[in-house]
């Protein structure tokens, strides 16, 4: 049998800004999983992508920090391409729009289409901004959608109900530059004839959808646009950043020089393309891309959001069936042919705590900054936990706190290091000995070895989210297997027994590894590093696979748990801007005195062994002693701090920190290099003394 071809996208992400969690759930984490697991099945797949860097708000940003769009694409290129390696993207080519090779291939597919005379040039009425003496392109223009009226909406494109209209539909127009309500004047630009495309669209719709089951919110948007009817759009726009229409501008701009760019939504898809074809430069086969795009035996799958829908079940495939009507002779043009995609399982959107992302509202988090800190697996597999596959979900911090503690650490982890420390402490660290099955062995086996194709069956549907939480499943299992085997009685009545259920548990470890790679890579990295293996192919690895006696390494810790006051810490960071948070905001005095801050004796004081930062205080007031947590660790030694008098908030709500009680903060200042000192009062206070 012939290897699998696959070629794999997922919508460019805009140079504009940082990525956030919403965007790995949508377009990115699915089809990472995806092809990890393809991967590993044997399949020959490519998985591509890069940044979309030209378009208006691009324009925007750089126009107010008065530097060129490059500095703009170039620094966020680097901070998403960054961001995405540190979350275990494995992308075998990022590439961005700006790069010559893809300006190329954009004014290639231009000119194919311009000189078949495929493209319309029309004249029309487009936002002119008298103040600041120009065009004003789709996002400078901002108005009421003609349709939901909403209040944000573009000049030609509503963000809130996907709507496409023109310009002279838009109520209550604003130029973004100016504030000033501009007029329509007449310019000329290249169209694209979509409308003639529908009947084409409609037929490989319902195709695809008939052979591989598309999913019902994409066929839904689609339908959509069908009912509406598809129109010319226009594929130019006057602006300088962007690639330059390769042809003489149609005429209508009077007075200047048309600088007319190809406008973005052309081009962006097209970057899929250039993508590939820089990878295969890379690799050292220039035309290894023709091997996936032109061959009608890949199988394309393009992974996006929502909001992405039109852009790849209607207008890239139009455009490719553009390309490709003039290539039906057979013959060398007949292999031109681009292959369309197959699948576009786009994802609704994942929300913050209950609300839409907002970087200006500072609701959310950016993927850096999150993985400062935390490590990146429990966020991967929160995210797969809960992708917003059928409709929108919500990341919450608690709910990612007890996907971390609760499932990873407790269960799968779990699972792991007992199995390692039995099995170290009464094996030597080497495979035990497989020896005659009972039934519960018998039935254990048949489990696992159940799971690869388990899980592959909802993969291979995109539905992901099903696969991962199956996953766990799995681990679940494997704990039920050793309490019912209960290995710490058998070692001692039957260690031939207790042999054999250890091995079967080493068997599934080995089976969890390797499907959970695709989710949690780099754990999935560590435990294959502890059992001194490596993967197999996906459908051998529910077989037992460790030889009896093979000597694995020692574990260690895969899913450290997650604090409390760390995860309350990001949760009350949420909607403060930084400059409210520097704002000093007025309380009354009865807010103030609320807190009863008292001055207390340190009676005793040690490190928390599995903590960095905190340390157990012991500390005396007017009414006795109490153990107080901080995180201070870092900053003092023990008897540095024993008889010190200090300041606690002493009417905080008890709090459980690393398991340990906590009945009070000590208060303290943070230096500028950011050592912490506590606050301090002469020794001559009494204990339980009010601070006020
Ligand atoms: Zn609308």
């Amino acid at each position: 049998m012939n290897k699998e071809k696959i070629l794999v996208t997922s919508a460019l992400p805009y140079a504009n800004g940082p990525i956030h969690l919403g965007h790995l759930s949508g377009a990115y984490l699915p089809a990472d999983i995806y092809v990890r697991y393809k991967r590993l099945t044997g399949a020959a797949i490519i998985y591509i992508c890069g940044s979309d860097e030209h378009g208006v708000p691009i324009t925007i940003t750089a126009d107010k920090e008065g530097v060129k769009p490059q500095v703009i694409v170039d620094r966020f290129h680097n901070i998403n391409k960054k961001a995405f390696e540190r979350f275990g993207m494995s992308f075998d080519n990022y590439s961005r729009t700006s790069l010559p090779i893809h300006h190329e291939t954009a004014k290639e597919f231009f000119l194919e289409f311009y000189n078949r005379g495929l493209l319309v040039e029309k004249k029309s009425n487009q936002f002119y901004d008298e103040k600041a003496k120009m065009f004003l392109p789709d996002r400078y223009v901002e108005g009421t959608c003609p349709k939901c009226g909403y209040e944000e909406a573009r000049s030609d494109e509503c963000e809130n109900c996907g709507s496409l209209y023109d310009p002279s539909e838009l109520k209550n127009p604003k130029s973004k530059i100016t504030g000033e309500t501009p007029s329509l004047k007449e310019t000329s630009h290249y169209y694209f004839p979509l409308g003639k495309y529908q009947p084409a669209l409609e037929k490989y719709v319902d195709e695809m959808n008939e052979k591989f089951g598309w999913k019902e919110n994409v066929l839904n948007y689609c339908r959509g646009w069908f009912r509406e009817g598809l129109k010319d759009r226009a594929i130019t726009r006057d602006m300088d950043w962007g690639i330059k229409v390769p042809v003489d501008p149609p005429a209508g701009r009077a007075g200047s020089a048309a600088r007319k760019v190809i406008y973005v939504w052309f081009e962006a898809v097209l970057g899929y393309i250039s993508s590939t074809k820089e990878f295969s430069q890379v690799k050292g086969e220039p035309d290894l891309w023709k091997k996936y795009w032109q061959d009608t035996e890949t199988k394309y799958i393009a992974f996006i959001g929502k909001d992405n829908i039109v852009f790849h079940t209607i207008i890239f495939p139009a455009i490719l069936m553009a390309w490709n009507e003039a290539r039906q002779s057979t013959g060398q043009s007949e292999k031109e042919k681009y292959c369309l995609p197959q699948n576009v399982p786009a994802n609704e959107f994942l929300n913050f705590e209950g609300k839409k992302f907002s970087k200006s509202r500072n609701w959310g988090i950016d993927v850096d900054e999150f993985l400062d800190l935390f490590p990146p697996d429990p966020l991967r597999y929160t995210l797969a936990a809960n992708l917003p596959e059928n409709r929108d979900t919500d990341f919450y911090w608690k709910e990612f706190q007890l996907r971390n503690n609760s499932e990873l650490a407790d269960i799968l982890g779990n699972f792991i290091n007992r199995t390692f420390t039995f099995v170290f402490k009464h094996f030597d660290g080497k495979v035990p000995h497989r020896g005659k099955l009972e039934k519960i062995d018998e039935e254990m086996l048949k489990t696992v070895s159940a799971y690869p194709k388990k899980v592959s069956d909802l993969f291979e549907k995109y539905k992901i989210k099903d696969g991962v939480l199956e996953l766990m499943n799995l681990a679940r299992d494997g704990n039920k297997y050793f309490n019912d085997c209960e290995p710490w009685k058998t070692i001692k009545s039957d260690k031939e027994k207790c042999a054999t259920s250890l091995n079967i548990c080493l068997q599934t470890i080995y089976t969890l590894a390797e499907l959970f790679e695709p989710v949690i890579p780099f754990s999935s990295e560590k435990v294959f590093k502890m059992l001194n293996a490596t993967p197999v192919a996906w459908n051998k690895c529910g077989e037992p696979q460790l030889k009896d006696g093979h000597q694995m390494n020692t574990a260690e810790i895969l899913f450290p748990k997650i604090e409390d006051e760390i995860i309350q810490e990001q949760i009350n960071k949420l909607g403060k801007s930084s400059t409210e948070k520097k704002e000093n905001k007025m309380i009354s005095y009865d807010d103030f005195m609320k807190t009863q801050l008292k001055a207390a004796e340190v009676i005793s004081a040690e490190k928390i062994k599995k903590s960095k930062k905190l340390m157990k205080l012991k500390v005396s007031l007017d009414d006795g002693e109490r153990q107080v947590i901080a995180g201070i660790a870092e900053h003092y030694e023990p008897e540095d701090l024993i008889g010190k008098k200090v300041v606690i908030v002493s009417n905080l709500h008890p709090a459980k920190l690393m398991g340990e009680d906590s009945e009070g903060m000590i208060l303290a200042v943070e230096k500028e290099n950011g050592s912490l000192q506590v606050i301090t009062v002469e020794n001559s206070v009494k204990n339980g003394t009010r601070v006020k």
